[in-house]
């Protein structure tokens, strides 16, 4: 008999909290508020199409053979370029070099290599509360002390990161239309979180997937633009593009770089190279600039339509007793609280048995989860299905009440 044993490490990889809970919600004709999916509206299949052919008729054997564990050359250059562009126009300069952009493939790779290389057994790790648990997934396995810091208005508590930042080999945050939360860190939090960063020596992993997608206007410049050598900046085309292709980036100092780079061949030599021509492909020619304003305004009509959904079905009482919801100003999540009483993993199946789904937010906190949030995703239905399915959500809380 073959005898398997288990590194240690391995019983740190846990499945998905979200993906089990989820499972439930797999019932043909629930309407979906659970899934952090993008809306396969947005995926601009006839400019792939048309890049497949050009990328194998101009460069056949590039696309096809092994290539560099940076990435490929014109790409980093582009996403170089984009920083840079964008940030000017948030104010703050940000001079990026393509020396310091790396492809990955997808931003949860970037995640997955910060990891090894800067987190030992028993290293303390801060992240916002709630986080992204993708990122905690990616860091568990390094064994570190995950360590929350608390939120107020403006994004980090200045205070509380200060009493935690000793000896912490970095803060992970995600300054733009936050997984799970929607919220968003006002220019006011980021100069402060990036000063307060740069008084204690603190790393900033600054993961930012969803920026692109505001709605009204951008947001404040990024906190890795205010101290490049002081942070690590994560960039992902599954929200612009299209998920499938597994395409993201990271920008690193030169003190962390040339690890990150050993760490990304060992992992996987390098990023499709394939993959990585077809989006310089599509990309090139400003095709990012005419295609995101589309994906910002079928998402901002969908949000649009689930506030009206929940101001219609959840009128708003003492406070503590009705249901309450945040206004995120781009990205793909609301947040919501239920009643004083409620927890959101027990309406779960109530909600699912009247056709709706959503994602508890108790999962997501790295200590002391709230019972009572919970994340509703305005991406993937309709408006129609939003009408829907947030009438249904308001049903589940009636019997909730009365069960
Ligand atoms: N970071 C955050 C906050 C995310 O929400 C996601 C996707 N759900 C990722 C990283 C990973 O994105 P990808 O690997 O597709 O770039």
């Amino acid at each position: 008999m073959t005898q398997w044993t288990l590194a240690a490490r391995a019983a740190k990889m846990n499945p998905s909290v979200i993906r089990e809970i989820l499972k439930v919600t797999e019932r043909p004709g629930i309407i979906s508020f659970a899934g952090g999916l993008p809306s396969p509206k947005t995926f601009p299949v006839a400019e792939f199409e048309a890049a497949c052919a050009a990328v194998l008729k101009d460069d056949p054997a590039g696309a096809l053979q092994y290539a560099a564990s940076e990435g490929y050359g014109p790409l980093r250059e582009m996403v170089a370029h984009d920083l840079g562009r964008q940030a000017a126009a948030a104010g703050t300069p940000w001079k990026v070099d393509p020396a310091q952009v790396m492809i990955t493939t997808g931003s949860q790779q970037g995640l997955d290599l910060v990891a090894k290389i800067l987190i030992d057994a028993g290293s303390r790790v801060l992240v916002e509360s709630p986080t992204y648990l993708g990122a905690v997934m990616a860091f568990m396995p390094m064994e570190p002390e995950v360590v929350s810091v608390e939120n107020d208005a403006n994004g980090v508590d200045i205070a509380d990161l200060k009493a935690k930042a000793a000896g912490a080999r970095f803060l992970y945050c995600l300054p733009n239309f936050q997984n799970p939360t929607g919220r968003t860190m006002s220019e006011a939090g980021r100069s402060a979180l990036s000063a307060a960063a740069q008084a204690t020596g603190l790393p900033i992993m600054e993961d930012n997937p969803y920026g692109d997608l505001w709605f009204d206007t951008p947001p404040p410049a990024p906190l890795t633009a205010r101290n490049p050598d002081g942070g690590i900046y994560l960039g992902s085309f599954s929200k612009v593009l299209a998920p499938g292709l597994r395409m993201g980036f990271i920008v690193a100092p030169k003190a962390v770089f040339p690890k990150l780079l050993q760490a990304k061949q060992a992992a996987d030599l390098h990023s499709p190279g394939f993959n990585q021509r077809l989006i310089t492909q599509v990309m090139q020619g400003g095709f990012l600039d005419r295609h995101v304003p589309t994906i910002r305004a079928l998402y901002k009509a969908q949000r649009d339509a689930m506030l009206q959904a929940l101001s219609h079905n959840f009128p708003q009482g003492e406070a503590d007793d009705s249901l309450t919801w945040n206004t995120p100003a781009g990205g793909m999540f609301l947040w919501a609280r239920l009643p004083k009483g409620m927890n959101a993993v027990d309406l779960l199946p109530l909600a699912v048995d009247q056709g709706v789904a959503f994602v508890p937010g108790a999962p997501f906190y790295a200590a002391h989860g709230d019972p009572r949030t919970l994340r509703l995703s305005f991406v993937t239905p309709s408006v129609d299905e939003i009408h829907r399915g947030v009438a249904a959500l308001a049903k589940a809380l009636d019997v909730y009440r009365h069960s």
